[in-house]
């Protein structure tokens, strides 16, 4: 069970102890969720560890606590990559909450060439500045212990040399009869990539490619979903129906 109050701490290395946390995760502790001292809160570091602690102190600027043990929990199985093109801000911000919360272990952004957002060069590290801040307060919310690596793909042809080894890539296609179901159950994967399309679909050329990569199309039925609930759904339908480990 986990405590209802979870902050986040950015280091690979958490260890027991006293600790004190940055002024935004005091603030977010103390002033919104008004934990006080003796209070039991969970450490996240995005690494798998958590730490069991105390809190001891509560300034507004700079809560202490006092970590009395660290865990580590294994990454979620299978590993799901979900690559999908250019969203608006606020879908994409959606996108990034759902996927922090269903354990996706990595989301690739790809400028696809129909895509309606494209992240401007040079703005790059910007962009994933603030969209790590969202997919913290999704890691807190939730209690993941792992924080999805976020990547910015160019093209797909990009994305495709980026991804590790999946034993299966599925892609969301209008045109196609196979389900995510038939396709895990021929090749129940240690590592599938879920592929969805921008608002504008993926070009031809761009299935064509992934279709030369090994990626199976699927149907996610009849109705058009938007992209960021296409994502949901096949995240949804690999984590919690298709591959429960
Ligand atoms: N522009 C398209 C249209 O209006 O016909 C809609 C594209 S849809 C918003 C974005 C992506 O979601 C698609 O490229 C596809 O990957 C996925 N998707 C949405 N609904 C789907 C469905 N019923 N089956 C499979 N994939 C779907």
């Amino acid at each position: 069970m986990w405590p209802a109050y979870r902050c986040f701490v950015d280091t690979p290395d958490l260890r027991a102890g006293s600790l004190t946390l940055d002024q935004a995760e005091s603030l977010h502790l103390v002033k919104v969720r008004r934990a006080g001292p003796g209070e039991e809160v969970a450490v996240l570091n995005g690494h798998g560890q958590v730490g069991v602690a105390r809190l001891v102190s509560a300034g507004k600027r700079d809560v202490v606590l006092e970590v009395e043990r660290v865990e580590t929990l294994p990454p979620p199985v299978p590993e799901i990559t979900l690559a999908i093109g250019g969203l608006k801000q606020a879908a994409w911000d959606e996108l990034l909450r759902h996927a922090v919360e269903l354990g996706v272990n990595r989301i690739v952004r790809v400028q696809s060439d129909h895509a309606v957002a494209d992240v401007q060069a040079g703005k790059e590290e910007a962009k994933l500045s603030r969209w790590r801040e969202k997919m913290v307060q999704a890691l807190k919310q939730s209690a993941n212990p792992w924080m999805p690596e976020l990547v910015i793909a160019d093209s797909v042809g990009r994305a495709l040399e980026r991804l590790p080894a999946a034993n299966l890539q599925v892609v969301g296609a209008f045109s196609a009869t196979a389900t995510i179901r038939t396709e895990v159950n021929q090749a129940p994967p240690g590592a599938i990539t879920l592929w969805v399309g921008p608002e504008g679909d993926f070009s031809d050329s761009e299935l064509s490619r992934l279709r030369e990569a090994g990626a199976r199309l699927v149907s996610l039925g009849p109705r058009i979903l938007r992209a960021e609930t296409a994502a949901l759904a096949m995240v949804a339908a690999v984590r919690l129906v298709l591959c429960k480990p």
